[in-house]
């Protein structure tokens, strides 16, 4: 790690009723680094998201985030305090141009170095777009609307949420291209994927879940493509 933890879970157990999802999970991020979450269908990358951002409370662990515990803190209370989460399926207003749902991410912002310029400088495909509404983008233009909405509100942590999931590679490729402009710019990225190959290209470290555990924790540089496989498919 390049620095201390700005995110950090110790033994978090989450549960849905009686159904245990998450099982003493450990993971720290630091400040400027990007950690990729990496598992297939079911490992608990949702539940992960949910259990940073406050929508569920672990039923055991802790979850510190910029030196305090914030594991019983409110949603709303995590977002004041720099946490930002870009959930799957995108969710931007259909009837608002690109620019004016950039704006909504502005509001209540935390003071910080992204504006609506440095946005579209990281996204250049949203600068040719800015008044196109939502409903008429396509999968990719959402998800970087989606993205730059909540950069706008300059998070220190910003959580993305499958950010491949149903677009072309291509598109895919667009998006990934951005995160060194946003890593940049300091702001601190946990990106869930199922994707191996983008995983690994963009983050510092990758960490494995397989049926709500961590089965690899690696630097993406010293890791292959083949071990982080295993680990996926609980095959190492
Ligand atoms: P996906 O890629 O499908 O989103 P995931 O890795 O994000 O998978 P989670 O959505 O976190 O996985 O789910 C982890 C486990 O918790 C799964 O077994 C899932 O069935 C279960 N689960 C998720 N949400 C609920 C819920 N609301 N109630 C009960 N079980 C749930």
């Amino acid at each position: 790690m390049k620095d201390s933890a700005l995110l950090e879970l110790s033994g978090v157990d989450v549960h849905y009723g009686d159904f245990q999802a998450l099982y003493g999970l450990d993971l720290a991020v630091a400040e400027g680094e990007t950690l990729a979450v990496i598992g297939a269908n079911g490992a608990g990358k949702t539940t992960l998201l949910k259990t940073i951002s406050g929508l569920m409370k672990p039923t055991r662990g802790a979850v510190r985030f910029a030196g305090r515990d914030v594991s019983r803190t409110a949603t709303h209370k995590r977002v004041r305090g720099g946490i930002a989460l870009t959930p799957e399926g995108r969710r931007i207003f259909g009837s608002m141009t690109v620019e004016e749902n950039l704006k909504v991410g502005a509001f209540g912002r935390r003071p910080g170095p992204w504006t609506l310029q440095a946005v579209y400088d990281a996204f250049p495909l949203l600068a040719e777009k800015r008044t196109r509404r939502g409903g008429f983008l396509s999968g990719g233009e959402q998800q970087a609307t989606a993205i730059g909405r909540a950069l706008m509100s300059n998070p220190r942590l910003l959580l993305l949420d499958e950010v491949s999931l149903g677009l072309a590679p291509v598109v895919i490729a667009d998006i990934y291209a951005a995160l060194p402009a946003i890593t940049a710019k300091g702001t601190t990225v946990l990106v869930v994927e199922q994707d191996l190959t983008q995983a690994l290209a963009v983050a510092d470290r990758v960490q494995c879940l397989l049926e709500g555990r961590t089965v690899l924790e690696a630097s993406a540089a010293s890791v292959s493509r083949a071990e982080v496989a295993a680990a996926y498919f609980g095959t190492g």
